[in-house]
């Protein structure tokens, strides 16, 4: 509906209004004006049907009937202007028509004698030549009927005019709040009705109608932007946390969220502060907050390092609803553990190696200063130092070649590999180690059916060597190995009877310089670096290593080569 039915609409009512008003008051006015007319009529007739009976005296008829207030009653004889009886006699002025009128109805008209307007009736009697005239003033209902249908009808025309019109302005004025917000609101959807709208209600209900379809339009492509950017934020792998001014969560992503073990819910909307999340975090947030100054740390969490970086936010958006200046900061969290641990193991490494070689040069050092200052002079005593010096320099030898070996295996990335036959080649590194084991008694079987790898032949045999070696080095005096290879299962097995490691230590053997029996080791001529060369050469290969052992009773190593 636009405003010209509404206005139209109204109109129709005022006229109803005021037609049911003047209906009304007009049927009122003409019900008395007839009942008034009806009395003079009824009276007229009644007095003519006495005189012609002519039983009564005319003054007597007329006596009878009169109420000389209200009624005034004339009797003419035909042809006579002068009356022959008049309840009236002072002032009398004969209807100079009352020939024409003596069958008609009642008239209105001024009645000099009653001094008001009256119903004037004329009868002619039929048996005599007689004429009655009753004037019967009006009754107060026809007045009040009248001056209701005149004065009533004026008034209420002039209010439903003023009615109309007050409505008119009232509607226009109701309008305008609605108008202006309309207005604000076509501004912000840019809705631009074209020039058919110009009623104003109809315009109003376009930019409406216009602006619904354009919010809902708008909402939707907001709603996919907002699933744009939770998948975008959830397929980073670094955490990232956004708070407001409030310490409020605003953002999370699903990798923070498992970071710190919390679901969505949980957390949404909450203060950050009040959440179980490490101190410094949430102390380093507050400090960013309070200085708008952005900082980083790294945070250990359930034993992983993550490089934090907390920056303040200066939107809108992101500040405190409660201090202005207070903007939000947001945390980003890269997981570095394993830069960290390499870094960490690096400079252990470089510690470690360090140690390693500086007690035999020490000794070394040492003895060729004796000898050079001449505290040594005796022939058999030089001997012995040299032969000191001598397996010392082996034994920084060793270690370095260790190193060489570890630093080649990171360095490279591609290695050649060719087609190797197990079997073959642990024959070759048992014969190399035949020595070795008949030294301490320690016999070496070899069982099992062969199969073909794809490896670096020297890596192979070094992985080979080392765990056989220190199944000789670790064994008991006429103890035994077994190795078995099994095509089926693509494994080789090397079992030992010798002293076993305490599970305590099972997962330690394969670091770098690590050795369970320090003295031991050394008088073996180990390096501590034989394992970590195993562990790397699987590692680099994708073979699965698993160890076995028990104090006492052996140990036994399980390498699974992939298909
Ligand atoms: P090392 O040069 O000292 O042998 P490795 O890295 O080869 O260094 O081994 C680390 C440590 O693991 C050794 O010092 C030793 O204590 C233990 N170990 C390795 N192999 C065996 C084994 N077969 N039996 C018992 N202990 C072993």
């Amino acid at each position: 509906m636009n405003k010209k039915h509404v206005l139209i609409r109204n109109f129709f009512i005022s006229l109803a209004l005021f037609m049911v008003f003047f209906l009304t008051t007009t049927f009122f006015f003409s019900t008395s004006s007839r009942s008034d007319r009806n009395e003079s009529m009824m009276l007229a007739d009644n007095i003519v049907v006495r005189l012609d009976d002519g039983n009564e005296d005319i003054d007597t008829i007329i006596s009878a009937v009169k109420d000389s207030n209200f009624m005034h009653i004339t009797v003419y004889d035909i042809g006579i202007s002068t009356p022959t009886h008049d309840t009236h006699t002072d002032v009398f002025v004969p209807d100079p028509k009352f020939n024409e009128e003596k069958r008609g109805v009642a008239k209105l008209q001024h009645d000099d004698s009653l001094k008001s307007n009256a119903f004037v009736v004329y009868r002619e009697c039929k048996k005599r030549t007689l004429v009655v005239r009753v004037a019967k003033s009006v009754s107060t209902g026809y007045r009040v009927a009248k001056n209701l249908t005149i004065y009533g009808n004026i008034t209420a025309f002039i209010l439903c005019v003023v009615a109309y019109i007050g409505f008119y302005f009232q509607f226009k004025r109701s309008l305008l709040p609605l108008k202006q917000q309309v207005l604000k609101l076509q501004a912000i959807t840019q809705t631009n009705p074209s020039g058919e709208y110009k009623d104003d209600v109809a315009y109003l209900a376009y930019i409406l109608r216009d602006s619904r379809h354009k919010l809902v339009r708008q909402l939707e492509e907001t709603r996919i932007s907002n699933q744009k950017l939770d998948f975008i934020l959830d397929s980073f792998s670094q955490g990232l946390v956004v708070l407001d001014g409030n310490y409020k969560v605003v953002m999370i992503n699903e990798a923070a969220l498992s970071i710190f073990g919390f679901e969505r819910e949980d957390i949404q909307g909450r203060h950050f502060d009040t959440l179980p999340i490490s101190q410094t975090i949430t102390s380093n947030f507050s400090v960013v907050i309070q200085t708008n100054k952005g900082m980083d740390f790294i945070e250990k969490i359930d034993g992983r390092y993550y490089q934090c970086v907390i920056n303040p936010i200066h939107y809108q958006w992101a500040k405190s609803v409660v201090k202005e200046d207070k903007s939000g900061a947001s945390l980003l969290m890269v997981d570095i553990t394993e830069d960290y641990n390499s870094s960490e193991m690096k400079k252990q490494f470089f510690a470690n190696a360090s140690h390693e070689l500086k007690s035999p040069l020490t000794t070394t050092i040492g003895y060729l200063q004796l000898i050079e200052n001449g505290t040594i002079n005796d022939e058999t005593e030089i001997n012995s130092a040299i032969e000191k010096c001598v397996a010392n320099s082996h034994r920084m030898n060793k270690i370095i070649s260790d190193m060489l070996t570890l630093s080649s295996l990171e360095r490279e990335s591609l290695r050649p590999v060719e087609e190797v036959d197990v079997c073959s080649v642990i024959n070759t590194v048992v014969d190399s180690l035949r020595f070795q084991a008949n030294e301490k008694e320690v016999s070496i079987t070899q069982d099992g059916t062969s199969f073909v790898t794809k490896i670096n032949l020297e890596d192979f045999e070094r992985l080979i060597k080392n765990i056989v070696e220190n199944a000789i080095k670790y064994n008991k005096e006429k103890g035994s190995i077994t190795i078995t290879s099994s095509s089926e299962d693509r494994t080789i097995v090397v079992k030992d009877t010798g002293i076993g490691i305490a599970s305590e230590n099972q997962s330690r053997v394969f670091e770098r310089f690590f050795r369970v029996d320090k003295a031991r080791s050394r008088k073996n001529g180990g390096t501590g670096l034989g394992l970590a060369i195993v562990k790397h050469i699987c590692n680099y290969y994708d073979l699965k290593l698993e160890l076995e052992s028990e104090l006492d009773v052996g140990t036994t190593f399980r390498i699974k080569f992939p298909e």
